[in-house]
């Protein structure tokens, strides 16, 4: 029986997707952002709190219903995709128990078995780190073109997009690059939204504590300022906005 490993549970998440959501942190992710504030869930092999059967999961969700029945369940990470099978599983028992399904991921992995994840998927979140190959490569060490490809699917499948793009300063906050990424996110219907995340440092302590370098120790957080007005610039594009 697959069992899922899991770095940690939220019962009421509402951040990640509509309504209030019981959240799971999947352990494991292939790619090293450099503003990642969870380095602890990057190691697939570290020891965890949870492993559960999506069964076992799911019954874990269902003491908390009536709290989530407006809004759903989410997977997250770390890179919920390095797990593709026991969450195909776990959103396929989910839907069957009315549950709205989300899977925020960064597309990193794309593969006939991370694609099968969208057959039980109601709302993907897909986190584009940039557009560009090399620019995408220094965010996050990856060309980024399998989160494009993540991105194909879910159009051709008509599965609901929510897109998340994270404002560096010094790094992709950048009019141009924001500019091609909208005009490229104009050409799929199944994206609703552009969620715009600025860049903060609450993940720090977590490098001091694991012993890490932090790549970007000199940069200062993004401010309120900036990403308010990067909002209001595509609010006519993307009407449902964060
Ligand atoms: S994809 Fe997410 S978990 Fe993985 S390194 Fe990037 S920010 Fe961290």
């Amino acid at each position: 029986m697959i069992k899922g490993k899991i770095h940690s549970l939220e019962s009421f998440g509402t951040v990640d997707g509509p309504g209030i959501r019981f959240v799971t942190f999947l352990q494991g992710c292939p790619l090293r952002c450099q503003y990642c504030h969870n380095p602890d869930t990057w190691d697939k092999n570290r020891a965890v709190k949870y492993e559960y059967t999506p069964q076992e999961l799911l019954e874990e969700v269902l003491r908390y219903k009536s709290f989530i029945r407006n809004g759903g369940v989410t997977l997250t990470g770390g890179e919920p995709l390095v797990q593709a099978e026991f969450a195909r599983e776990y959103f396929r028992l989910c839907r069957e128990a009315g549950l709205h399904t989300a899977l925020d991921t960064s597309g990193a992995i794309c593969n006939e078995q991370t694609l099968a994840v969208l057959d039980y998927t109601d709302l993907l979140m897909l986190d584009i780190k940039a557009l560009d190959e090399a620019l995408c490569r220094k965010v996050c060490g990856s060309d980024g073109r399998n989160a494009l490809r993540y991105l194909d699917e879910a159009q051709k499948r008509g599965v609901k997009v929510w897109i998340r793009h994270v404002v560096v300063p010094g790094l992709t906050d950048d009019d141009e690059q924001l500019d091609r990424l909208v005009e490229y996110l104009k050409g799929y219907p199944v994206v609703e939204k552009i969620e715009w995340l600025p860049y903060h440092t609450m993940g720090v302590f977590k490098y001091e504590q694991l012993g890490l370098p932090y790549p970007l120790k000199d940069v200062e957080p993004l401010s309120a300022e900036r990403i308010k007005t990067i909002r209001e610039r595509y609010k006519d594009v993307f009407p449902v906005q964060k």
